[in-house]
């Protein structure tokens, strides 16, 4: 679907404070969710401090951002996470 797919598209770009703060404070809201996300993507290391890709979430009716939240395993796309809902999505 069209939509799904500009939707897909980065949204903003973000500082590691922002990125940080939006992912501790999901994590922290959702009982097991870091567990999860630990299970599904290897840590992020942003030891540079650079700033993050931020994406809409693609979940039907969620106004949230999925920010940056980890690597994929085989380490070949990023893995975020939405501060609305907890959905984590490949990116
Ligand atoms: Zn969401």
């Amino acid at each position: 679907m069209p939509s799904n797919v500009a939707q897909s598209y980065p949204y903003k770009k973000e500082s590691e404070a922002e990125r940080a703060a939006a992912i501790a404070s999901t994590l922290a809201a959702r009982e097991g969710l870091a567990d999860r996300l630990a299970a599904e993507a290897l840590p992020y290391d942003n030891d540079a401090g650079d700033e993050a890709w931020a994406w809409r979430c693609r979940s039907v009716g969620c106004p949230g951002l999925m920010h940056t939240a980890g690597y994929a395993r085989d380490r070949r796309g990023l893995v975020a996470l939405c501060d609305a809902c907890g959905t984590i999505a490949l990116r």
